[in-house]
């Protein structure tokens, strides 16, 4: 029960992202490769699956378990070669329900191979869903949330992932509640409609009796890409953005030669879109001290943080 408004929702409801690996191409200095883990009012949802991912979710406390969905960019090794070994252990630690797997095409054959020359046999099934990368694709979507991909520009077939939640109910304004009400003229208001008697007349307005949603919160994960202004559109006011910046500018020509962006990059595009906050990885493995990278994206978008491993961003409404 939420006191300040007297609103029997709960006062939060969790939309976390934890960092699991933030590392480029080569793991370095305890950096692992891409991995994330996006938690939204009980859905889990895993984001790229470097190696290593499994030890990394065991560090955070987080039960593969629970995983339901797990999204691929594309099929770089650095972004997949955790995901057989998680299987696997999915599968020895008995897992049963269903596990949604979406990439680019031919990675449900390199599955396929793992297990045939295995001879495992999980009793869980793996549905997969092959994505498109040339324009935006809804692949998940419930009462809650939808999640789209994202176009990216890279040496091979990528998208990122747009995580948005739905519009919420208007909330009930305890405080002006009349006494007396019945249950469904109470869910009517959370639909948003008015109080009326039974010959439709209006006893209270909607608005006289409810305060606004609660802010609809949305996450785009962007990796791996150039720099890539066009998608800035598509995730317009995004409250938080992941996005690569595996180099400095002073390696901007690299960057562009290998479908990678810089940090001030990826502020451009933070600043662009109206994210609330950055969120850089992907680092290359040259880089030991990542102060450099952070400090050229601040310059440009100051709420940028270090998508550090172990680091969990909440969004909160
Ligand atoms: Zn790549």
């Amino acid at each position: 029960m939420n006191l300040e408004t007297g609103n029997q929702q709960p006062a939060t409801i969790s939309f976390t992202i934890t960092i699991l690996g933030s590392s480029g191409a080569l793991p370095a200095y305890g950096r692992f490769p891409s991995a994330q883990l996006v938690e939204i009012e009980n859905r889990y949802f895993l984001v790229d699956c470097g190696e290593g991912v499994q030890m990394q979710l065991m560090r955070y406390h987080a039960n593969m378990h629970r995983i339901g969905h797990i999204l691929i960019s594309h099929l770089h090794g650095d972004h997949y070669l955790g995901l057989v070994g998680l299987l696997f252990s999915m599968h020895l630690l008995g897992r049963t329900n269903d596990l949604h797997l979406y990439s680019q095409p031919g990675l449900d054959e390199i599955i396929t191979a793992h297990l045939r020359y295995s001879r495992a046999a999980p009793a869980f099934r793996i549905i997969f869903h092959p994505l498109g990368h040339e324009t935006p694709q809804t692949i998940f979507e419930d009462d809650k949330l939808t999640v789209e991909t994202i176009p990216l520009t890279h040496k091979l077939p990528c998208t990122g992932f747009l995580f948005r939640e739905k519009t919420k109910p208007r909330r009930i304004d305890k405080t002006r509640l009349p006494a007396g009400l019945l249950l469904q003229q109470i869910a009517a208001l959370k639909k948003g409609y008015d109080v009326t008697d039974e010959d439709g007349n209006i006893l209270y307005r909607n608005e006289e009796l409810t305060l606004p949603p609660r802010k609809s919160r949305s996450y785009a994960y962007c990796s791996d890409t150039a720099f890539a202004p066009h998608i800035a559109n598509q995730i317009k006011g995004v409250d938080a953005l992941y996005h690569e910046a595996t180099f400095g500018q002073d390696e901007a020509e690299r960057a562009h030669l290998t479908g990678h962006s810089t940090a001030a990059e990826a502020a451009t595009l933070a600043s662009l879109a109206g994210a609330g906050k950055l969120l850089i990885g992907h680092v290359s493995a040259r880089y030991r001290d990542l102060t450099p990278l952070l400090d050229e994206a601040r310059q440009i978008f100051p709420n940028t943080d270090l998508a550090e491993e172990g680091k969990v961003e909440e969004l909160v409404c």
